[in-house]
């Protein structure tokens, strides 16, 4: 989970395309979610939800509608000054 504090919150990103800079930025993350059973029985309060590693950065152009993903980059952080 990246969400960006930082202002102005300048972005890098360009469509590929038209090289339009009005996108829809999406981060993909594994979701664990885990439960203990005791004797067979789920147990109460063990439910557990954990978020993993970043699977792929996607963008979509909202001027021209490409979709994309971006290579280079750990997280959507890596897009923002
Ligand atoms: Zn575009």
């Amino acid at each position: 989970m990246s969400i960006i504090h930082k202002h102005p919150q300048k972005s890098r990103a360009k469509c590929p395309k038209c090289g339009g800079n009005s996108l829809l930025i999406m981060e993909t993350i594994t979701a664990t979610t885990s439960v203990q059973v005791i004797n067979g029985v789920l147990s109460k309060n063990t439910y557990n939800n954990e978020y993993g590693n970043v699977l792929y950065v996607e963008g979509e152009c909202l001027q021209c509608r490409h979709t994309w993903r971006f290579r280079k980059i750990g997280s959507m952080n890596g897009l923002f000054e």
